[in-house]
């Protein structure tokens, strides 16, 4: 076996079978229905990746749209189901604007839309003529959603009641809008509603923004797209912006599912204030997972490559090639980074399923009138979202660097796994903005609990109970010796113990008089320690449910690798500061942990990542099953098509020479 397919090797005596542990990550049907849809995509070179790295903008804007469009196609001609509609699209792997239709636009339509209203507007996107955005962001406000100043103006027209919808000033134009660019002939409109002089606060409005027959912009309609952004992500989103001067829009183009209008023009307010947020926690509620699956991809060609690549410590063999060097996977700082990444996308994967079951259970909940569960759904998705948004966007840049600068290629995939990833942290919620949210929710609980000890908590929140314990404060950690840190209530005591130090840190500096402003940093780090509390306390509990074997003895090591993982490096000043540890415990909490990571095998590492099941086109060059990275590489470098640009270039250089340099 030659050196370079260590990988192959090492996949030859794996501990057990990864198909054992693949269904644990995955949801039932997923992979055989994503199997089938690539079948159909790869029959059309439309759907090649391999182009994306080398177009413009502009390019890779028209190339979205034209996918877009055959993926219409596809759905009629296949008569593909939603689901398989959904995979089409994830499959692009790139936010697109059609995924941006499909995601906010149809699901807030559906959900935010009365039954009647969802009942027009069903058969017409199902026809593929009605295309949508999702427009909240302004281009002077986006966090401040009660700050938005597009408005809706209830007004009679003859006998029929209507809304004339506009953007009064360049400040209020819509900004940012996936879809909007070129693809949307509907938007999804947040804007004041205005009743007889009177403010109602953001409501949702359908408004027709281009002509269904010829595309072409409506009247007093200003629609276009914002051009591209930062490090090259979301290059086949088409963000767009949209000015709206005297707009109509009929009565029931206001999504009414809970506040509506009275046929008498009156303001009909929702039952309960939060029913209609929690439909709109829909696409937070979904990111711990999507978010995980791309750390996956990040964690699965690193390892792979770290495999296959070797570095020093050889000799030159007799035919002048390089002998018994070392696979850059054996050194310590390379598994040191890689292991706890591991454990981490399995943490962020599974509790992030978990999290969606609960989401789903919720709305299920919601949808009947029940909005029990809408608070700790609210602050958990809101935790989660800052918390794995942050830890993936890193731990793919950790990855790439393990790979060197072969990590640096487009080939490789990380730039732009990375590049659509990193925005995560600012959409759907500013991660400095939303822990403001968390921190209000955490204090009034604690407030809660100091009136009376039994207040009810939600399973998130219950770890705060622990205040209502006199001698709680003074406790101290009972570890005695490393071993004991295996234990699942000494880890996850010592992680409630931080967030609850840094809960009451937090509410002492607001006592005594810090304004709220001054603590918003402090809302960050207790939104994380609450969100990191939350994924170990998941990812145990998920794996502890699981039957004795040995896919529960390889997953609890996991468990154990990102507990310890957080204790060791987001945890250890708070906790001996608060005197919960003392130097000694901190010692033999970062040997067990070490010790840990130092006993995953190349073989386990092989295993972890093979689970996830990726088939070589989801990933890149460098990820690939076979270990084939060199020869992949030398592939894509000596293509026809590299070889036509390499004949352009020529002439270009050439035709300069004459001193009329063109362009
Ligand atoms: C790739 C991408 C796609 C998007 N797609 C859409 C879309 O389809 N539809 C849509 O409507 N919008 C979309 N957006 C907009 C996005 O939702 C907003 O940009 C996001 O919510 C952040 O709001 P902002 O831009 O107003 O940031 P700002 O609130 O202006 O943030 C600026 C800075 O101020 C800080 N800050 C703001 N308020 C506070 C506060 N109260 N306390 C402390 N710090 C504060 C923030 O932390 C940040 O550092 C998209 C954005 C991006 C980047």
């Amino acid at each position: 076996m030659s050196e370079s397919n260590l990988l192959v090797q090492t996949r030859a005596s794996l501990p057990l079978d990864p198909t054992l542990i693949t269904p644990l990550l995955h949801r039932p049907g997923v992979l055989d229905r994503r199997a089938r849809i690539h079948t159909t995509l790869s029959k059309d070179p439309l759907f090649n990746k391999s182009v994306k790295a080398h177009l413009s903008y502009h390019q890779s804007q028209l190339r979205s749209l034209r996918i877009a469009r055959a993926l219409l196609n596809l759905k009629t001609s296949e008569k593909w189901s939603e689901e398989d509609w959904i995979e089409a699209i994830r499959q692009q792997d790139d936010p697109m604007g059609i995924s941006l239709h499909q995601d906010a636009f149809v699901a807030v339509l559906k959900s935010q839309g009365s039954d009647a209203q969802w009942a027009h507007w069903k058969p017409l996107v199902e026809a593929g003529k009605v295309t949508g955005c999702y427009a909240q962001t302004e281009l002077a406000h986006g966090s401040n959603v009660a700050g938005l100043e597009t408005r809706a103006t209830l007004f009679k027209d003859g006998k029929e009641w209507k809304f004339r919808v506009e953007t009064p000033r360049t400040e209020s134009v819509k900004w940012w809008i996936g879809g909007l660019g070129h693809l949307a002939n509907h938007a999804l409109v947040q804007a004041q509603l205005w009743i007889d002089g009177e403010c109602k606060g953001p409501h949702l409005f359908v408004v027709p923004v281009r002509d269904i027959e010829n595309h072409r912009p409506l009247p007093g309609v200003v629609v276009g797209n914002i051009g591209p952004k930062a490090y090259g992500g979301f290059s086949a989103t088409d963000n767009g912006y949209l000015g709206l001067k005297d707009v109509t829009i009929p009565v029931d183009f206001m999504l009414s599912r809970y506040a509506g209008i009275t046929p008498e023009g009156g303001y009909k307010a929702a039952k309960h204030s939060k029913l209609s947020y929690g439909s709109m926690v829909a696409l937070r509620a979904g990111i711990p997972e999507a978010v995980g699956w791309v750390l996956a991809k990040g964690v699965t060609t690193a390892v792979r490559y770290c495999l296959v690549r070797r570095q020093f410590g050889g000799s030159m063999g007799p035919q002048g090639v390089l002998e018994g060097e070392t696979a850059v996977v054996d050194y310590a700082s390379v598994k040191f980074r890689l292991v706890p990444l591991l454990a981490r996308t399995y943490a962020t994967i599974l509790t992030g399923r978990a999290f969606f079951d609960a989401y789903k259970a919720m709305l299920a909940d919601l949808m009947k009138g029940e909005t029990g569960g809408l608070g700790e759904i609210h602050t958990a998705s809101t935790a989660l979202k800052v918390c794995v948004t942050e830890d993936c966007v890193a731990g793919l840049e950790e990855a790439r660097r393990a790979c060197g600068g072969h990590g640096f290629s487009a080939h490789a995939g990380f730039g732009q796994w990375w590049a659509n990833i990193v925005p995560s942290q600012t959409y759907e919620g500013d991660n400095y903005v939303l822990p403001q949210q968390i921190t209000r929710h955490l204090l009034k609980t604690l407030a809660a609990l100091h009136k009376n000890a039994s207040h009810p908590l939600t399973p998130s929140t219950a770890y705060l109970r622990n205040i209502t314990n006199r001698l709680w404060s003074s406790q101290r950690s009972p570890v005695i010796t490393p071993s004991s840190w295996l234990k699942p209530e000494h880890q996850l005591a010592a992680l409630q113990k931080r967030s609850v130090t840094l809960l009451l840190n937090l509410a002492a500096k607001l006592k005594a008089g810090k304004p709220w402003n001054a603590v918003t940093y402090d809302c960050h780090t207790l939104a994380r320690a609450h969100a990191e509390l939350y994924i170990c306390t998941s990812f145990r509990s998920t794996v502890s449910a699981l039957p004795d074997g040995q896919v529960k003895d390889f997953l609890t090591k996991l468990v154990n690798i990102h507990t310890l993982h957080t204790l060791v490096h987001s945890s250890l000043s708070d906790l001996l500061e608060a005197g919960y540890i003392n130097p000694t415990q901190s010692r033999s909490l970062k040997e067990v942990y070490e010790k840990l990571v130092e006993g995953v095998t190349r073989e386990e590492m092989v295993l972890g990542t093979d689970a996830f099941g990726f088939q070589d086109w989801e990933l890149g060059v460098l990820g690939r099953e076979d270990g084939g990275v060199y020869g992949g590489l030398w592939e894509e470098v000596r293509s026809e098509e590299r070889g036509r640009e390499a004949e352009e270039a020529r002439q270009v250089w050439l035709s300069g020479r004459d001193g009329k340099a063109k362009l």
